[in-house]
């Protein structure tokens, strides 16, 4: 079979870009090993912001402010077209600080917010939200960032899905890429385990497996699995409408009454099972800070693979050596975050139109 433009994999990184491409005029397949949507995209929290903004480069602010530019507009979109909502909401982040260890958490805070337009207060809980009863909280400080959205990762998954399919994407699935055919600086066709799938460009967006798929080809790229395991809580709504953080453990509300509780960072390669450690260890500090979050009323607990990266910066990149091979993987712990704005520049290198901002920091190295 064969496209203009043959995607391998079928998570948020592959479905965003597929959207993206097809509303450029391209003819688009995707590949994709078991169901689409349903591996780390699926696991994810769907907070849109990184945890700690002011501890990240740049290159990384960089893609998630574009992505917080057009994530509304991309969602609302997708709501009308698909009947699918996404939930995108804007229910803002109280981060509290670890014990003792304010200052080197909070360090840059300030300067980042005023240097990013973006908005934080600092706050005493009880005076400006004197409803919320977290028990867990130190001393009742925190900042307040009011902006912080979020989204329904599932659901934005289903309506990208949806979306493109109705655009005449094709999403081929329970077809897993095997292979290559390159002749000279080109690939010719990928093979699978349902024969060879040929196309103009072939863009690999395989997630946590990005690396692997590569095999020889990968050159020097640093992609890694990194699990995360998820608790998931359902209560009566209006308990928690704020995200929460404190260090890396955090509690995210939907309008409905569910509550998700996360996350582990694990090394454990290419093992996705869940472990009764790391949920008593999630399932301690919820409860601490919020009591009525016990054992009774958990109702799920999942892990996901990350596509790891050093510092959380994906490569977006075309293929040092082969013209038509690009890669757009290793979003790590930020991938529904960055996805809008990775799609926005790898369809703007396939299709040769100039990018936004300086895209240097994203390319493959060598
Ligand atoms: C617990 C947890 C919490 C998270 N929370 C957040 C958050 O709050 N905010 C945020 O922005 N991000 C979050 N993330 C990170 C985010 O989920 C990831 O960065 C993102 O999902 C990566 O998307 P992806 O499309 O690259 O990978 P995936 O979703 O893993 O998709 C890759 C796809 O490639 C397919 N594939 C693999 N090999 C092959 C093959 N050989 N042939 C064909 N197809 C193949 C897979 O089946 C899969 O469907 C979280 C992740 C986890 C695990």
């Amino acid at each position: 079979m064969s496209a203009d433009i043959v995607i391998i994999g079928g998570g948020i990184i592959g479905l965003t870009v597929a959207h993206k491409l097809l509303r450029l005029g391209a003819k688009v397949s995707i590949l994709e090993r078991g169901y689409s949507g349903r591996e780390a995209s699926w696991a994810g929290g769907g907070i849109l912001l990184p945890l700690l903004p002011w501890d990240y480069p740049n290159s990384v602010t960089q893609l998630t402010q574009f992505s917080n530019q057009l994530l509304p507009e991309l969602t609302e979109t997708l709501k009308q077209e698909t009947g699918i909502d996404p939930e995108y909401r804007v229910s803002g982040m109280l981060v509290f600080p670890v014990i003792g260890d304010q200052e080197v958490r909070f360090v840059g805070a300030k300067e980042w917010c005023a240097g990013n337009a973006f908005p934080m207060k600092e706050i005493y809980i009880n005076e400006i939200f004197p409803k919320l009863k977290l028990v867990g909280c130190t001393d009742n400080s925190a900042l307040w960032l009011p902006s912080v959205a979020q989204v329904r990762s599932p659901r934005l998954l289903q309506a990208l899905k949806r979306s493109v399919e109705l655009s005449g994407g094709s999403i081929i699935e329970h077809t897993e890429v095997k292979g290559w055919r390159m002749s000279q600086n080109r690939v010719k066709s990928v093979i699978t385990d349902q024969g060879d799938y040929s196309g103009a460009n072939y863009i690999v967006a395989a997630g946590a497996w990005s690396r692997e798929i590569l095999d020889k080809y990968a050159l020097k790229i640093d992609i890694y699995p990194v699990r995360g395991q998820m608790l998931l809580f359902k209560v009566k709504t209006g308990l928690l409408d704020k995200i929460v953080l404190q260090g890396d453990f955090y509690l995210i509300p939907r309008k409905d009454g569910y509550i998700l509780a996360g996350s582990s960072m694990e090394n454990t390669k290419f093992d996705k099972s869940v472990t009764a450690d790391v949920r008593k260890k999630l399932l301690e500090r919820a409860h601490k800070f919020i009591p009525v979050l016990s054992e009774k009323t958990l109702v799920g607990h999942w892990a996901g693979l990350r596509p790891g990266s050093p510092e959380n910066i994906p490569i977006i990149s075309r293929h040092p050596i082969f013209d038509n091979l690009y890669l757009s993987s290793g979003h790590h712990r930020y991938g529904v975050t960055m996805a809008p704005s990775s799609a926005h520049i790898l369809s703007n290198m396939v299709m040769n139109n100039s990018q936004p901002f300086d895209v240097a920091p994203y390319q493959w190295p060598t």
